[in-house]
């Protein structure tokens, strides 16, 4: 199958997969080295692809692996894009800016967080304010990223995790888990307290569109929330916002759903990638979403991203579980099935078309 070819198996692969269809499709290319500490000169780049006018009126902006690991399901989408001609379908007045491994870090080294241990997508925040704090999330710290992974220590944290969600209901579990927290840096979805490589890049990247775009897209992808493959359009608007409304519009009541009012399979997150347009191009007017696609259930996406975190900190590499740990890390966050990629390229593709198709028109 075709589509196959879209989808890579790792990192290194995707990358050169992406930049050559870049190439063939006429692409400017920009590439930003990630040097972490420990890091070998060549190894990892956030790429970015740039199409159409520099100086149009529009820009649309897709942006893979912001999550890391996460980053195989829209690499595959960009790749696919650009080989079906995407190019060839911008209009004469829209700029589109493809980047590729906005957390280079986490995709390679099947991560969800990146060199800091930083949740990305809770990194855009005014780092010179005070931060948002998360009680629950406080008072679960210890299970939900535990320092110990013996047998007693998991079958008492679960159980803690399971009278939480009786008492408070899946929900609020989800949103205590997941929000972003600020005060554990070994912790999950932990936001950190400065503004990452990558949060500078992508601002370096928007950087030159500030003065010039009227009308912008973002579509953010992600994967391991919500019904296996499916793809859900997520804002951090209320559904009054005109950015909800243009969102409705662009893809349909249907596929649409805001955080805000509880019916995205997401929380509320603060500092988001999405959060981080609106500061970024303050004068245009923004549609900026995060496109999630489904995988596992909840509470095997959850264990999985726990155990990697044990082993990333404590377990170490040369753990005898490291290797299974991994692939199931890998695997809730990008099932190796053929269903799964052609629904992710599918959808992907509608999502990046209707984009594009309603850029072009002006809001009444
Ligand atoms: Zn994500």
């Amino acid at each position: 199958m075709q589509i196959n070819q879209y989808f890579s198996a790792e990192y290194a692969e995707a990358r050169q997969v992406f930049l050559q269809a870049a190439r063939v499709a006429g692409a400017d290319v920009v590439n930003f080295e990630n040097l972490g500490p420990g890091q070998e000169d060549g190894q990892l780049f956030t790429d970015v692809a740039l199409l159409g006018p520099e100086d149009a009126e529009n820009l649309l902006v897709l942006i893979s692996g912001t999550h890391g690991v996460e980053g195989f399901g829209g690499s595959g989408v960009q790749v696919g894009l650009l080989r079906e001609g995407v190019a060839e379908r911008l209009g004469p007045n829209t700029r589109l800016v493809m980047v590729h491994a906005l957390n280079p870090y986490g995709f390679a080294n099947l991560r969800r967080f990146n060199e800091d241990n930083v949740d990305l997508n809770r990194n855009f925040l005014d780092h010179s304010e005070s931060y948002p704090d998360n009680k629950e999330y406080d008072q679960l710290a210890d299970v939900i990223a535990p320092r110990s992974f013996s047998f007693t220590a998991n079958v008492s944290a679960m159980l803690r995790i399971l009278i939480y969600r009786l008492r408070h209901g899946n929900a609020r579990l989800q949103q205590a888990v997941t929000h972003g927290q600020y005060s554990h840096p070994q912790g999950l979805f932990y936001g950190g307290h400065f503004a990452t490589w990558s949060n500078r890049t992508l601002n370096k990247i928007i950087e030159p569109y500030l003065t010039r775009v009227s009308r912008a897209g973002v579509i953010d992808f992600h994967t391991g929330l919500g019904p296996y493959g499916y793809g859900e359009v997520i804002l951090n608007y209320q559904e009054d916002d005109p950015a909800y409304r243009r969102a409705v519009m662009w893809w349909g009541e249907e596929r649409v759903k805001s955080t805000v009012s509880g019916e995205s399979v997401s929380a509320h997150l603060s500092g988001t990638v999405k959060q981080a347009f609106a500061r970024m191009l303050p004068d245009a007017e923004l549609t900026a979403v995060g496109l999630e696609f489904g995988t596992l259930p909840p509470m095997v996406v959850f264990k999985a991203i726990r155990a990697e975190n044990w082993l990333h900190h404590y377990g170490g590499v040369d753990h005898p579980g490291a290797e299974k740990i991994k692939q199931q890390l890998l695997r809730a966050f990008y099932p190796d099935e053929d269903l799964w990629k052609q629904k992710v390229w599918e959808q992907g593709r509608l999502v990046v078309e209707q984009a594009l198709a309603n850029l072009q028109v002006e809001t009444p």
